[in-house]
């Protein structure tokens, strides 16, 4: 059964709001359920939805349910998700209705998943795409609901993917999909590290793997599949991987390696991105992008904003605003792109620990501030590992803190040193996204400047 009559749709956000919309369009019977209510669920109420507003949802409302869709607000150990698993009720994610709602034509689809860099690879691979002369979006996690656009105008799409979207899949089989990295993050609602990479491995569905192979632990996730793999190294690539050579970025999956472009032509900068570049070009030459075009699409690709990207310089201080790396996995890839460094950091762990984080990438810091719901255990990480630090805990709240960080921060920066918010931590104690928080950085970091010049 592909689309059934009687669906469930859990959770009424932007995607989940849109796969009842189509499924009603389809003449299915939908009950859409969210414990907040919102002017989504009346939007869909009018449209013939029966909306269930409710804290606790009640599975006796399962009866006569054939499908649920789950929002990533769903983990597995979800009564629903468990109720529907024991009544046999088949359960799949927004993308996994998108793929079986493609019509005949509907675009190829290339993904992109991993524990960090997923928008930015999606991003350059759009780029690449569209260089091309492909009609192309970048999607999934990303842009308008994949249920609305994957049926749109175009030829290939760039799709990020999460672990989310993935678990809940079964059909779902993109031409080809990439596993950019895995590192320990979202824990709590997989369960465990290997039921995560488990989720993520599903991306190679389409039997077309392209597999970061300087990441353990994605290279033992490929053994475990039956796809063809191609490799991408910031190595020296062997016949069959792309990788670097010389300062320049190589596919060598052909007789002779080809030049795609120059480490330097990368932005954001990091080894982490050329990374991703590769991984892109990887799925870019599936459909047959040319090295030609794949090198003038990362010529011109504009970096996406938080994401290690320099907000300003004054004194010989660069200030670099990395909100994004809301995990310590990718606030090492920030951390290893500079040499001294103020670290602004904190927010929400996770769970996760910051311990490993801090005794590789302290020696690097000249001093660090700290702020959030977690800061108390970065600094305990630091107090550990580089007891003579300069560390500043700072105790206030939203846009406000960061008026104090910029300024503490400016007190220990020297010409050369770069000043990094790269948390590794969420935001959501104090702000209402990452964006959020990068955007209060930055404005902080410019006022100050600012007033220093006058
Ligand atoms: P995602 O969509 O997976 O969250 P983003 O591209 O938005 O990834 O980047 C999230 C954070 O991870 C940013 O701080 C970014 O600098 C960092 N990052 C990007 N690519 C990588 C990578 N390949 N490895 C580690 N960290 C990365």
């Amino acid at each position: 059964m592909r689309i059934a009559d009687n669906v469930l749709v859990a959770g009424a956000r932007v995607a989940g709001s849109a796969c009842a919309e189509v499924l009603l369009e389809r003449g299915a019977s939908v009950t859409v359920y969210d414990r907040d209510d919102s002017e989504r669920l009346h939007a869909l109420a009018a449209r013939g939805a029966t909306c269930i507003i409710a804290n606790e949802f009640d599975i006796e409302l399962l009866n006569g349910i054939e499908q649920v869709v789950l929002s990533p607000g769903f983990p597995p150990h979800h009564p629903i998700a468990r109720a529907a698993a024991v009544a046999g009720i088949e359960t799949f994610s927004e993308p996994e209705l998108a793929w079986r709602l493609r019509e005949p034509g509907a675009a190829r689809w290339l993904a992109v998943t991993g524990t960090n860099g997923k928008t930015t690879t999606t991003t350059m691979l759009a780029a690449m795409l569209e260089t091309a002369g492909l009609r192309t979006a970048a999607l999934g996690n990303i842009g308008v609901p994949l249920v609305r656009a994957a049926n749109g105008p175009f030829d290939v799409i760039a799709v990020e993917l999460s672990s989310y979207q993935l678990h809940w899949s079964s059909e779902l089989a993109p031409t080809a999909g990439a596993v950019l990295n895995l590192a320990p993050d979202h824990l709590d609602w997989h369960g465990s590290f290997d039921a995560y990479a488990e989720a993520k491995a599903a991306v190679w569905r389409g039997g077309k793997a392209v597999v970061n192979l300087d990441d353990p632990s994605v290279v033992a996730l490929a053994k475990h599949v039956d796809a063809e793999v191609t490799g991408f190294t910031l190595n020296h690539p062997e016949p069959g991987q792309f990788g670097v050579a010389l300062g320049f970025l190589v596919d060598y999956t052909g007789p002779e390696p080809v030049q795609i472009c120059s480490v330097d032509d990368v932005r954001p900068a990091g080894w982490h991105n050329v990374a991703n570049a590769l991984a892109a070009a990887a799925l870019a030459r599936q459909v047959g992008v040319s090295h030609q075009e794949i090198g003038d699409a990362l010529r011109k690709y504009v970096p996406e904003p938080h994401r290690n990207v320099t907000i300003t310089e004054s004194g010989g201080v660069t200030w670099v605003d990395d909100s994004k790396a809301t995990n310590p996995h990718a606030a090492a890839a920030a951390l290893a792109s500079y040499d001294s460094i103020v670290w602004v950091a904190g927010g929400q762990l996770k769970g996760v620990d910051v311990d490993g984080l801090v005794a590789q990438y302290a020696p690097k810091m000249r001093a660090a501030v700290l702020i959030g719901q977690d800061r108390a255990l970065v600094a305990d990480a630091l107090a550990r590992h580089a007891p003579d630090l300069p560390v500043v805990v700072l105790d206030g709240r939203d846009d406000a803190v960061m008026t104090e960080v910029a300024a503490r921060a400016v007190e220990f920066a020297e010409p050369g040193d770069t000043v990094l918010l790269s948390p590794a931590g969420a935001s959501y104690d104090m702000f209402t996204s990452y964006a959020h928080r990068g955007d209060a950085f930055a404005a902080a970091a410019r006022a100050l400047l600012e007033g220093e010049a006058e």
